[in-house]
């Protein structure tokens, strides 16, 4: 992420446009759902990856119930972090990534562990800092800055905002999500804080949730269809 991108002003217009269209029909400013710690963010985004929010909340209770802190689940045996987390799918290779993580994080820190020092790092400084631990791909870097008590404007995409911008045709209908979300983070302006960046995230994913579905987008009556690819080459 630390390379500067080579974006179209068309689309970044169109990208914008509808960003704001979408952020006053969903209600923007939205309220964050947490403010973890960065650490314990992370933890709880690999957790969450390929599996539903509810089902990483109990997993990530349930650890914190059975480890008073980070360090006793880095210094602890793969097996009984497994045994906490195993409602999650991947738990297996979700344990062994947790306390490597802790573990690398840990030694960077001369035996601290927090993530608190990316505050003091540039938002593409600290993207590049966590993802260089295995396990933390983009978004999960994205969430550990932007969703914990860090707030730092990095952006979030997830596979609804990700379909969303592709049918919208402002990122190329093949790209993978790290592309994706690499373009997307790109359009947005460097002067937008933490809050704007995460009421685009969360404008975007809404509409994908409510209306613009993986199967069957609800396409007749979404408020943004006259500027929509997948519509006007479908209709
Ligand atoms: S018109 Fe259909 S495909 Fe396009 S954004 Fe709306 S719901 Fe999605």
């Amino acid at each position: 992420m630390a390379k500067k991108m080579i974006i179209d002003s068309t689309l970044q217009t169109k990208a914008l446009r509808i960003d704001k269209q979408l952020c006053q029909a969903y209600g923007a400013p939205f309220r964050y759902f947490g403010s973890k710690d960065a650490l314990s963010q992370m933890v709880s985004s690999i957790l969450s990856h390929r599996t539903k929010n509810a089902t990483t909340k109990k997993a990530y209770t349930k650890l914190k119930e059975t480890f008073p802190t980070w360090e006793a689940v880095r210094d602890a045996p793969v097996n009984e972090i497994q045994q906490c987390i195993t409602l999650s799918t991947y738990s297996e290779v979700k344990a062994q990534r947790i306390k490597d993580a802790l573990r690398i994080i840990s030694d960077a820190n001369f035996g601290r562990l927090s993530l608190d020092f990316l505050k003091e790092m540039s938002v593409s400084d600290a993207r590049a800092w966590v993802e260089k631990i295995p396990g933390v791909g983009v978004k999960t870097s994205a969430a550990i800055l932007n969703f914990s008590n860090l707030r730092m404007p990095a952006l979030v995409v997830d596979t609804h905002h990700h379909r969303v911008a592709q049918r919208l045709g402002i990122i190329p209908p093949k790209c993978s999500l790290d592309k994706g979300a690499a373009l997307l983070e790109a359009y947005l302006p460097s002067d937008w804080d933490s809050q704007r960046v995460y009421d685009s995230h969360q404008a975007y994913m809404r509409h994908g949730q409510k209306a613009c579905h993986h199967y069957h987008p609800d396409c007749k009556n979404c408020i943004i269809s006259d500027q929509c690819d997948f519509f006007n080459n479908n209709h």
